[in-house]
């Protein structure tokens, strides 16, 4: 697949794509990336929409036991570890970083519960740098599309940023979201409507 095609046709598809988490600051957002693991971006906004109005700052949320805050989050999933890690980077946020959210990849890294590609999410999305997260989607597509060819998430982020510029990354990283949600999806994707169905690997090796 032509870098250079896909983009065109991408920005056709998706020419101005949003997160499509509910966020009202870097923290919030954080704090549903969190959440999002394992569950869908609906599902964390109606928990958010309830857990923000008392507890959006990293002060606040420690005002919640841990027992609490898994009831509030129940229903995304993983409820115990996912408060776990909200409650240890709040804590962090505060001794390390007078309660601010870091605006640098690597000190977002060192919070408890965040990995590479939250930090990615919260780097390129509330602070609009240079970043392409690659969560379950970005990976898949990019393997079908041949971009790369690895089940190894850092790999694949490495392989995009040397092939994509930079001024692209963080919008990409939204755009093949989009694209690998509604139309290249993990089960039964929608090939037969897809606009990369003659280039794509996947298509024609199994010819769906
Ligand atoms: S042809 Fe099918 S598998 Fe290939 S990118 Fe399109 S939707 Fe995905």
């Amino acid at each position: 697949m032509n870098k250079d095609s896909f983009l065109k046709i991408l920005n056709k598809l998706y020419p101005n794509p949003k997160c499509e988490l509910n966020y009202g600051s870097a923290y919030e957002l954080l704090v549903a990336v969190i959440l999002s693991a394992q569950c869908t971006d609906k599902r964390v906004n109606i928990v958010t929409e309830t857990l923000f109005k008392k507890y959006n700052t990293p002060q606040k949320m420690l005002l919640l036991k841990q027992e609490q805050l898994e009831e509030i989050i129940h229903s995304c999933g993983f409820y115990h570890n996912k408060a776990k890690n909200i409650l240890s980077m709040s804590k962090d946020l505060i001794e390390k970083y007078n309660g601010k959210v870091p605006d640098n990849i690597q000190d977002l890294q060192t919070l408890a519960g965040v990995g590479r590609k939250t930090a990615n999410v919260v780097y390129s999305e509330a602070f609009k740098g240079d970043a392409i997260a690659v969560d379950t989607h970005v990976l898949r597509v990019s393997n079908r599309l041949g971009f790369v060819k690895t089940a190894d998430p850092y790999k694949c982020e490495i392989q995009l940023m040397n092939m994509f510029d930079n001024k692209d990354w963080g919008k990409l990283h939204l755009q093949m979201v989009h694209f690998g949600r509604y139309i290249c999806k993990a089960q039964k994707p929608n090939c037969k409507e897809c606009p990369f169905a003659n280039e794509c690997y996947f298509n024609n090796k199994t010819n769906i």
